[in-house]
């Protein structure tokens, strides 16, 4: 049986940040992963046009966030090229007064979130804040399902509100998924494939039970997604009832993508964006040749995601061409096509894409967070009290937990 000071579970950015304190601190240390590689939600593969991330991709408040001196520090491509939401193209289904009425709405809704937030009121869902009847309530709620995951009924108001963001959004040339794996310690042994499935802390250690052998620690850091405490794929002895509410409270929400390559790129102006259908909430959005290369990114989320997700392998592809072919007229279908498309709802070590709190439940990331006896120690993007569901977050809660269990044993 190994024996180490502290055991680490997950190799995503929360697990390796922990993963670099424990090594620097000289006590010994395991980092143990389920899948056969590191990065978790962060996963960069290769592409004949270059690479391309299959979860996160932009380094949000990119002027606050810590990986990008990490980033730049590896030698990798920083690009500051303005997202392309706040640049949408033209094109006839989305007429410039109707893309500045929608931008009034949003910042309508945005402003009254912010305000109920402040006043300090009991929790509620997102969507009260909504003006009953205005025409853009569709788009507002496709919104909310690519940057929560899922509506703004499904949303904690204080939730959020909580969130923090400089609006500052930069991306890796080689991938931010490539980024995290490169910032694995070298000196910390790792376990790949080896998916922790219950940890006891009823006896004088802590011991992690692996299909490869019990790892036996002095504290461990259980960095893994709340899904995979909630379906309780990851289990304690004795059980930890408020982790499981916590977890529970904080569900993973659903944005996929779908990656088309294109012949003819020059039909397209790169780094904008376009809606499907901007008046239904079950809509891509497209972003136009990315970094200029040929080729679409589109996002997909929320219910809709969900139900493509479950239609199969390809519906989500077949969507998002139709919603191009919409705009720009059926000869784009042959010049365009497949090269990836995600399926994060079904990934067994994800069970979704990022975290957003149920109406009522926006102090479980506090509960998530806090530590058990002093040797178990909670990180993830979901126990980040304001920038929750991002890699930069996610990578402050593996610090802040390795810090702890190091100061918790010396
Ligand atoms: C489509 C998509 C787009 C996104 N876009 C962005 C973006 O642009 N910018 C941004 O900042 N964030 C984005 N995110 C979110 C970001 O990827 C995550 O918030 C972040 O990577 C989470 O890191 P984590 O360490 O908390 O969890 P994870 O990366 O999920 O790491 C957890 C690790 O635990 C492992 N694991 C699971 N169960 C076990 C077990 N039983 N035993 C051992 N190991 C286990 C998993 O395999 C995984 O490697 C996006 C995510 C998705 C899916």
């Amino acid at each position: 049986m190994d024996e180490v000071d502290i055991a680490i579970v997950g190799a995503g950015a929360a697990g390796l940040a922990a993963a670099e304190q424990v090594a620097a601190s000289g006590l010994s240390g395991l980092l143990l992963e389920a899948r056969d590689r590191l990065g978790g939600r962060g996963h960069t593969i290769q592409t004949p046009i270059g690479p391309i991330d299959l979860g996160c991709e932009w380094l949000h408040s990119a002027d606050h966030n810590p990986l990008v001196a990490k980033i730049q520090g590896l030698g990798l491509t920083i690009d500051k090229t303005p997202p392309p939401w706040g640049n949408l193209a033209d094109n006839p289904v989305f007429t410039p007064d109707e893309r500045a009425e929608f931008g009034e709405a949003f910042q309508a809704l945005d402003a009254r979130i912010e305000a109920a937030a402040r006043d300090g009121g009991p929790d509620r869902p997102a969507s009260d804040l909504m003006e009953p009847g205005n025409r853009w309530n569709p788009l507002l709620n496709a919104f909310s399902a690519f940057y929560n995951g899922a509506e703004f009924d499904q949303v904690s108001l204080h939730d959020y509100a909580a969130y923090e963001d400089t609006e500052v959004n930069w991306r890796v040339a080689e991938g931010y998924g490539t980024s995290l794996t490169r910032l694995a310690p070298a000196n910390l042994p790792t376990r790949l494939s080896c998916p922790v499935a219950m940890i006891r802390h009823d006896g004088p250690r802590v011991m992690l039970q692996t299909p490869r052998g019990d790892v036996s620690a002095r504290a461990a850091i259980i960095c893994v997604p709340t899904a995979i405490l909630a379906t309780g794929a990851l289990r304690f002895m004795p059980a930890l009832p408020d982790k499981l509410d916590a977890a529970a409270g904080l569900p993973l929400g659903l944005a996929d993508k779908v990656f088309l390559r294109l012949d003819e790129p020059e039909m397209f102006l790169p780094e904008t964006q376009v809606y499907g259908d901007p008046h239904v909430t079950a809509t891509g959005a497209y972003h136009l040749r990315p970094l200029h290369r040929p080729m679409i990114e589109v996002f997909l989320g929320g219910a809709h995601a969900r139900s493509l997700e479950g239609q199969g392998p390809g519906a989500a592809a077949a969507f998002a061409i139709e919603g191009l072919v919409a705009i720009y007229g059926s000869d784009v279908r042959k010049k365009m096509h497949l090269m990836a498309e995600t399926h994060w709802a079904a990934d067994p070590f994800a069970g979704g894409s990022y975290s957003h709190a149920l109406p009522g439940h926006a102090s479980a990331r506090a509960t998530l967070a806090a530590p058990v006896d002093q040797r178990l120690f909670f990180a993830g993007e979901a126990c980040s009290a304001n920038a929750f569901s991002t890699a930069h977050g996610a990578w402050r809660t593996g610090e802040a937990a390795g810090r702890a269990a190091i100061a918790a044993l010396t």
